[in-house]
């Protein structure tokens, strides 16, 4: 579903509800990443929130490619597990700031 709508970070996707899909410039594998979870793994990260950074940062996770086609959309996340407790978060913080 495209959509025209202007978001410039991730934060606006999050805070709108959407989510991002992922298609891979290599396999074509195709994902669909929660945007409020995509926000906060980007906060963890202290990555840019600017929205082309997504396509440097998303990793395919069928060949780990780095070349996605990216997005915006309202299709459910394709991973729900995904980043689906408070303890995963204080993990990735942990390991993050270890
Ligand atoms: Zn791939």
């Amino acid at each position: 579903m495209g959509m025209n709508i202007k978001m410039e970070t991730v934060s606006d996707i999050a805070r709108k509800r959407f989510n991002v899909a992922c298609r891979c410039g290599r396999c074509g594998h195709k994902a669909v990443v929660d945007g409020l979870k995509l926000a906060r793994w980007f906060h963890y990260h202290m990555w840019s929130s600017h929205i082309d950074e997504i396509a440097r940062r998303v990793r395919c996770s069928k060949c780990r490619a780095k070349v996605p086609d990216v997005t915006i959309t309202t299709a459910l996340p394709s991973n729900p597990k995904w980043m689906d407790s408070e303890s995963k978060w204080k993990d990735l913080h942990r390991r993050l700031r270890g």
